[in-house]
């Protein structure tokens, strides 16, 4: 039987399979103590996740097998192959097969690390080629940001040709969390669709609807809360460490410079979003200027600093624009631009913190 034809539950079939993802785990059931496999199971029509409590120790990934009298049931609303201690497992060394992968479709703001593999569609920006070492040799890497109507993610290629400004599908990138934000990993074989299709991006969103990482998204709402340790810093010119003192503990001879730095909490009536920005946004919205920050010239106390910073900040309506990034406790949007509201956008967030209130 070919995966393809499996349409429900169903006991006593036999498939010749590739094994295309293998995980071993314990039961933690006390009657029944010892380890089963699970992951995925796939044939040229199309995979199944499986799970065998029954399994030969000696396979692997990538082989192909038979798999005599074994059962599909439901799990999480989706069918999986069951395969137990009558079931049989025979290892086909000389096959070969192409598994046909399915994937699921995800918008971007919607993508998470618990599907591995998905299909998304999005516009390219921001191509980055970049040279790296593996087994002695120079390979290329192109990094790229992919974008559609709910957010950006930042894409990994490894061998895959992308041109800046297409709109494309890709089937069965990679999905990873790396500092808190999720990325895709592409490789050569990773097909790549251009499609015909326009994405708004750079959707507003109202706080309480952004619940996990996602890159470049916008937010309205007022600053609250500004921390003290918010406005002037020095840091390492080294190891760019936030100093106490002048002088780095590990570089004390390396001097410092200055940087801007804010933390506050973002409110726009549906929720709060703690947010961070730095240098870029504040010496424009601060109008500070290179002087300002040579540690030589300038004449800038952080104490100022920091009352500048919360007479620009507090009691405005902003629309900010950044990324959600994953901290240790909660999300924190790193603002990338601050803008301050129009008219249109006052009284949309109004109604919405009145409404809230009421
Ligand atoms: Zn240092």
């Amino acid at each position: 039987m070919n995966i393809a034809e499996i349409e429900g539950e169903t006991k006593g079939i036999d498939v010749t399979v590739k094994i295309v993802s293998l995980k071993q785990a314990e039961t933690k059931k006390s009657s029944s103590q010892g380890v089963y496999y699970y992951g995925i199971l796939g044939d040229e029509t199309g995979t199944m996740p499986f799970t065998a409590w029954n399994f030969p120790t000696t396979l692997r990934q990538g082989d192909i097998v038979e798999i005599r009298n074994c059962s599909v049931g439901k799990y999480n609303d989706s069918l999986r192959i069951y395969v137990d201690s009558r079931s049989e497992v025979l290892l086909k060394p000389e096959a070969e097969m192409n598994v046909k992968r399915v994937y699921r479709n995800y918008k971007i703001k919607n993508i998470t690390p618990k599907d591995l593999y998905i299909s998304v569609e999005g516009k390219v920006s921001d191509v980055i080629k970049k040279n790296y070492e593996k087994d002695g040799s120079s390979r290329e890497v192109t990094y790229f940001t992919l974008s559609d109507d709910t957010g950006s993610i930042r894409v990994s290629s490894f061998g895959r040709e992308i041109m800046e400004g297409r709109t494309v599908k890709i089937e069965g990138a990679k999905v990873s969390e790396y500092n808190g934000r999720y990325r895709l990993t592409i490789f050569e074989n990773t097909p790549v669709i251009m499609i015909d299709k326009a994405f708004d991006t750079g959707k507003t969103y109202d706080i309480s609807d952004v619940n996990g990482p996602v890159d470049q998204i916008s937010l309205a709402g007022f600053a609250i809360a500004i921390s003290d340790r918010s406005g002037l810093l020095r840091r390492c010119n080294t190891c760019r460490k936030m100093l106490d003192d002048v002088r780095c503990p590990d570089h004390p001879d390396d001097g410092f410079f200055l940087d801007l730095f804010a933390s506050f909490i973002l409110t726009d009536g549906s929720g709060e979003m703690h947010s961070t920005c730095g240098k870029a946004v504040l010496s424009k919205l601060l109008s500070l200027g290179e002087q300002d920050l040579d540690p030589m010239k300038t004449r800038l106390t952080k104490r100022e600093v920091l009352e500048s910073l919360k007479k620009a900040l507090y009691g405005r309506p902003f629309l900010m624009k950044g990324d959600a990034v994953q901290g240790e406790n909660n999300l924190n949007y790193r603002v990338k631009e601050i803008t301050e509201l129009d008219e249109k956008g006052i009284s949309k967030l109004l109604l919405e913190m009145e409404a809230d209130l009421a």
